[in-house]
C-alpha cells in the first residue's frame, strides 16, 4: 500500500513540475485550451479585452461612442489602421512591463500569441506582406538584451506565418525629458526617429508595424512615415495593448521611461 502512495505521489510531483503554472499568478493550470500559452483562466478573465467596436483607426475601445476616437478625429493618421489585443490595464499591463522592464523574456510567448490572434481576427494576416518591428536604440538594445518588438514580431509569425522584416533603423536615441506627455509634443520629438535602410525590402508592400503598446500613436507614426516615404503601400499596426489616456506615459517603468516609452 505504502509502495502504491509512495508511486502516486511520485507520479503527481512530476505532473506538477511538467505543467509550469500560470504566467502570471503561478497558479497550476487546470485547463489549457489546444496551444494557448499559460495565463490561468481567472487571470485572463481580469484582463480587459478590446472587444466590440473600436475606433477604425486606432483600434482603441469606443465604448459606445461613435468613431473615430476624439484622438484620430483631430488628425489624419499616415497609417490605416492599429489594432490591439487589450487595454493597458491590470495584468496585461504588468505582463506588459516584466517582459519589457524584468527580463521576462518568455512573456513574448503569451502576448504574441494573442496579437496574432488579434492580426486574424482583423484580416490583417492575410492583407499583410511583412511584420515590421519597431526598432531599439543600439544603446537600449545592449542594456536590455533584446528588442521587445521584434520578440512579440517573431511570436505573432509562429502563429501566422507572415514573414519578420527588421526594415527600420533609428536615426537617434529618442525621447526628449519625461515630461513631454502631451500627444502633440510626443508626437513632434518622434518626427524623424526611424529610417527604412533598405527601401527595395518595403517597396509596394502592405507592412504591419509590430510594438508593445499605443497610446498617443506617436511612434506607429514616425514609423509608418519612413516606410511610407521608402515606397510601402500601406502601413498597419498591431500591438499587444492599447492605452486608454496620455496619462499612461507618466507609466515609464523602473527604467525611468523607455525614451519611446508607450506612445
Ligand atoms: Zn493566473
Ligand atoms: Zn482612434
Amino acid at each position: 500500500m505504502n509502495a502504491v502512495r509512495r508511486w502516486l505521489r511520485s507520479l503527481y510531483e512530476a505532473m506538477e513540475l511538467s505543467s509550469p503554472g500560470c504566467l502570471f499568478c503561478g497558479r497550476p493550470l487546470q485547463y489549457r485550451r489546444e496551444q494557448e500559452p499559460g495565463l490561468c483562466l481567472a487571470c485572463q478573465d481580469r484582463i480587459a479585452w478590446v472587444q466590440g467596436e473600436v475606433c477604425p483607426r486606432c483600434g482603441k475601445p469606443l465604448h459606445g461612442r461613435d468613431g473615430p476616437c476624439a484622438d484620430c478625429a483631430r488628425r489624419p493618421v499616415p497609417f490605416a489602421f492599429n489594432r490591439a489585443v487589450a487595454v493597458y490595464d491590470g495584468i496585461w499591463k504588468e505582463l506588459i512591463l516584466q517582459f519589457k522592464f524584468y527580463g521576462r523574456r518568455e512573456l513574448a510567448r503569451p502576448l504574441g500569441w494573442w496579437m496574432a490572434g488579434t492580426a486574424m481576427r482583423w484580416g490583417i494576416r492575410e492583407r499583410a506582406h511583412a511584420l515590421v518591428p519597431v526598432p531599439l536604440h543600439p544603446r537600449r538594445l545592449e542594456r536590455r538584451g533584446y528588442n521587445q518588438a521584434l520578440e512579440l514580431a517573431i511570436q505573432v509569425r509562429e502563429r501566422t506565418g507572415v514573414p519578420v522584416v527588421e526594415a527600420l533603423a533609428r536615426t537617434r536615441e529618442p525621447g526628449g525629458p519625461q515630461s513631454l506627455r502631451q500627444a502633440a509634443a510626443r508626437r513632434r520629438s518622434m518626427r524623424g526617429a526611424f529610417v527604412a535602410w533598405e527601401p527595395a525590402l518595403v517597396e509596394g508592400l502592405t507592412l504591419v508595424v509590430v510594438d508593445d503598446v499605443y497610446t498617443t500613436g506617436a511612434t506607429l507614426d514616425a514609423a509608418s512615415r519612413a516606410l511610407l516615404r521608402a515606397g510601402a503601400r500601406e502601413v498597419l499596426g498591431l500591438v499587444a495593448a492599447v492605452g486608454l489616456t496620455d496619462l499612461d506615459l507618466a507609466d515609464g517603468g523602473p527604467e525611468g521611461g523607455d525614451g519611446r516609452g508607450h506612445p
